[in-house]
């Protein structure tokens, strides 16, 4: 994309390893997290650097198959061969790690990382409706409270909280300000772009910098569509990806939608539309985090219907012309979710559905292709519901 702004932020990730570096000599805390579940405001209020972990490259996959089962999910591998071959810096840097037991696969690895850093495991409610979870994960966020304290030297007090619970809301706000502008049609960006920059500032350290940036980038793609401008065809069939959490590395289904000619215009996913609501702080700003957080509408909640509620909505406020709900490999939550969420979306708004499970590696793209093709068709003969 030509714009001096994107280009700012496609390359956060490698720019702050210097300041990571440099963060570290003078002293600086960082903390790794793999889940939206981890409370980020927290690490913030202890004077810390949140990192986003999750592994999104093939590439340390066979070091991680030396300790861990192959029919895994390949996020999970990704991330554990990170740790266990020391090849991502911000892993290298990372004083704590701040773990949750969302699937199986996960909370079990988290066991085995505790060979290469310390980590904090906060053990997650799975079910969000009741009055008691919520307490528990209040507790439990008042466990990480006093781990963070001890480890970092610092205390956590209520005016910190307030501050980071208002940095991070404005950091949603700028990224939904981003996200909202491709419901416009045609869309301002494709979805590439749009995942290149939810990818890449996730690594950037310096939040306010990044917000103002986002921002930035926001408003070009405001002036874009004033001026009618977009480098996308006005007809590509609009395309909502739900499920598992995508990144640079992982981007194989995304790229082969675009390059089939359709463009996603939304994720429902981690990193993207599954958390852009607000922490609405009240008299006690740790419990309206807690709350905040349960709410996330991941598959390993039971029941999750939050995301057949959210994917249904963003369907209609995104103007999509079909769903496609992508699972990863051995990810059994999503995988048995993708079931009742067709028949969900299909009843709510008829919308065309299609499931795709697969991995990090290029062994199935051909064979992709020929099934996003055969769907992007579909679309484009009479089955889409909003014309350009
Ligand atoms: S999909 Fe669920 S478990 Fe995975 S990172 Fe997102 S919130 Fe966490
Ligand atoms: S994609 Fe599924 S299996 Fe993989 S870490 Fe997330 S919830 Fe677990």
């Amino acid at each position: 994309m030509d714009s001096a702004v994107f280009q700012k932020l496609a390359t956060l990730r490698e720019n702050n390893v210097i300041a990571l570096k440099e963060g570290k000599e003078q002293g600086q805390n960082v903390v790794g997290t793999y889940c939206l579940y981890a409370p980020a405001e927290l690490v913030v209020a202890a004077g810390a650097h949140p990192v986003m972990l999750c592994g999104t490259s093939q590439n340390p996959i066979p070091a991680a198959e030396q300790h861990l089962p192959r029919n895994l999910c390949p996020l999970i591998k990704s991330s554990y061969g990170f740790a266990a071959t020391d090849t991502c810096p911000f892993f290298h840097f990372s004083d704590l790690i701040v773990a949750e037991t969302t699937c199986d696969g996960k909370k079990k690895m988290y066991e085995l990382m505790e060979e290469f850093k310390p980590v904090h495991l906060m053990q997650l409610p799975q079910v969000q409706d009741r009055k008691s979870a919520l307490d528990y994960w209040v507790e439990e966020l008042k466990r990480l409270q006093v781990r963070l304290e001890e480890d970092f030297g610092v205390q956590i007090t209520e005016e910190k909280l307030r501050e980071a619970i208002e940095l991070l809301n404005d950091e949603r706000r700028s990224l939904k300000a981003l996200q909202d502008s491709l419901r416009h049609k045609p869309a301002p960006a494709s979805g590439m772009e749009l995942l290149t920059v939810l990818h890449n500032r996730s690594f950037a350290l310096d939040k306010r910098e990044t917000i103002g940036l986002v921002d930035q980038f926001t408003e070009e793609l405001n002036e874009r569509i004033r001026k009618g401008v977009s480098t996308l065809a006005a007809n590509a069939p609009r395309i909502l990806l739900t499920g598992v959490p995508v990144g640079l590395g992982s981007d194989k289904v995304v790229r082969l939608i675009e390059e089939a000619g359709g463009q996603v215009v939304c994720f429902e996913s981690c990193g993207a539309y599954k958390k852009v609501e607000p922490v609405k702080p009240g008299d006690d700003p740790l419990r309206a985090i807690a709350e905040c957080y349960l709410n996330i509408p991941c598959s390993c909640m039971s029941p999750n219907r939050g995301r057949f509620e959210l994917v249904a909505r963003l369907a209609d406020e995104f103007q999509a012309d079909g769903v496609i709900d992508l699972t990863w490999q051995a990810c059994h939550t999503y995988n048995i979710e993708s079931y009742s969420l067709r028949r969900h979306i299909q009843q709510a708004t008829g919308l065309p559905f299609l499931q795709i499970e697969t991995d990090y590696s290029e062994s199935d793209t051909e064979q992709l292709k020929l099934r996003l093709e055969a769907f992007l068709e579909l679309l484009n003969n009479g089955q889409k519901r909003h014309t350009a």
